[in-house]
């Protein structure tokens, strides 16, 4: 039993908290956060949403506000992971929260920090920057290199999408597994370019506007903190329905072994190659981390598998493509094309969608004892 929270719940109906749209995710999450006379605090984005919505970020900050302890938990870094992220926001700010008993912890939640791609069922924003590369130090040049991503680029988004094309590209990339190994191309593709804008993994040319206002985030509510513990939802990652840690503190680390002890075997570093993920120096967590000179900061992802890695990889390629120019073919393309990415990275299988608000709830229950005995 969690120290913080009084009571049991039951979570074995979280599809519930799933929303169809950005639209209807940011309103119920305002609703419920509104029944306990919590106030979002919005970031505008520029644009509108594929409903034709206003679009935005909103921060709400649920406990005591001057607690030098903050618990925070972010959704839609990845604009369309984000249905997942809001759906475990929603059932801890409707369930969970308005049973928080810490007085020495504030509660962060960061409601689509991409909300475009939210709204658009894009990976990436209203530029195609995949926010969770975009943290870079762009005057440095070795942050933004990758040469090996100049041999896939030409076999990743083909001039056409058909399948004979796609075929072709597959081999070619095959052929490029066989020449440079498998673990160095996937890393190529995975650690982000910044050369090909209409690509996948693209982590801008400058800070984007998700970059602006996580740093404005950052200097508003957390620069004061002592100690920040931020969980960042993402899908698309593992095995269907698994759900991994992926923690930025090195393996070897004390507060690493202290991590498996709270959240168990599944936590791993993101240092450790076995975890698949980006080792990316533009992470949303160097981001914090930078901003957050003063305080102890540790980030940590927690990221639910879905479908394989294959039409992961076919989603985000069809994607790329179908906005890399405004011609009519691509467009037609772009509502196929938005369904499939819903699909692999928000399935509309009830069942994945339980497994992924009970573990959430669970996971933040963790984080919010281990920062109450910290
Ligand atoms: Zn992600």
């Amino acid at each position: 039993m969690c120290s913080a929270i009084k009571g049991r719940f039951k979570m074995d109906d979280g599809h519930r908290f799933f929303s169809g749209s950005f639209r209807e995710a940011q309103q119920r999450l305002q609703a419920a956060a509104a029944r306990m006379g919590v106030v979002a605090r919005q970031f505008i984005h520029p644009l509108l949403g594929l409903d034709g919505e206003p679009l935005g970020t909103d921060v709400y900050l649920i406990g005591n506000p001057a607690a030098r302890k903050v618990l925070a938990i972010e959704s839609g870094t990845h604009g369309v992971e984000g249905y997942a992220g809001s759906a475990i926001q929603l059932a801890l700010v409707d369930e969970i929260l308005p049973h928080l008993k810490s007085p020495d912890i504030a509660v962060m939640i960061v409601h689509a920090v991409n909300p475009y791609g939210f709204s658009w069922r894009r990976r990436g924003d209203e530029q195609n920057i995949d926010v969770n590369r975009n943290f870079v130090d762009f005057a440095d040049s070795n942050a933004t290199r990758n040469e090996l991503f100049e041999h896939l680029a030409p076999h990743l988004v083909p001039e056409q999408w058909g399948d004979e094309e796609v075929r072709g590209g597959d081999l070619a990339l095959e052929g490029l597994r066989q020449t440079h190994g498998s673990d160095a191309v996937s890393r190529a593709m995975r650690r982000g370019q910044y050369s090909h804008p209409g690509s996948v993994f693209f982590g801008g040319r400058g800070p984007s506007w998700s970059r602006l206002t996580v740093e404005t985030i950052a200097d508003e509510y957390l620069a004061t903190a002592a100690d920040v513990l931020l969980l960042d939802v993402h899908t698309g990652l593992g095995s269907y329905g698994k759900l991994q840690l992926l923690s930025i503190e090195p393996a070897s680390s004390p507060i690493s072994g202290d991590l498996r002890r709270v959240f168990g075997p599944r936590l791993r570093s993101t240092s450790d190659p076995a975890s698949g993920a980006a080792n990316a120096s533009g992470n949303i967590f160097a981001g914090y981390t930078r901003c957050l000179a003063q305080g102890r900061f540790l980030g940590i992802a927690l990221e639910f598998g879905t479908v394989d890695q294959q039409r992961i990889q076919h989603a985000l390629r069809a994607d790329a493509w179908a906005y890399l120019s405004d011609d009519d073919k691509r467009k037609v393309f772009r509502e196929r094309s938005r369904r499939e990415m819903l699909e692999v990275f928000c399935p509309t299988d009830p069942v994945w969608r339980d497994l992924v608000v009970k573990d959430g709830v669970e996971q933040f229950r963790k984080a919010l004892t281990w920062m109450e005995s910290r």
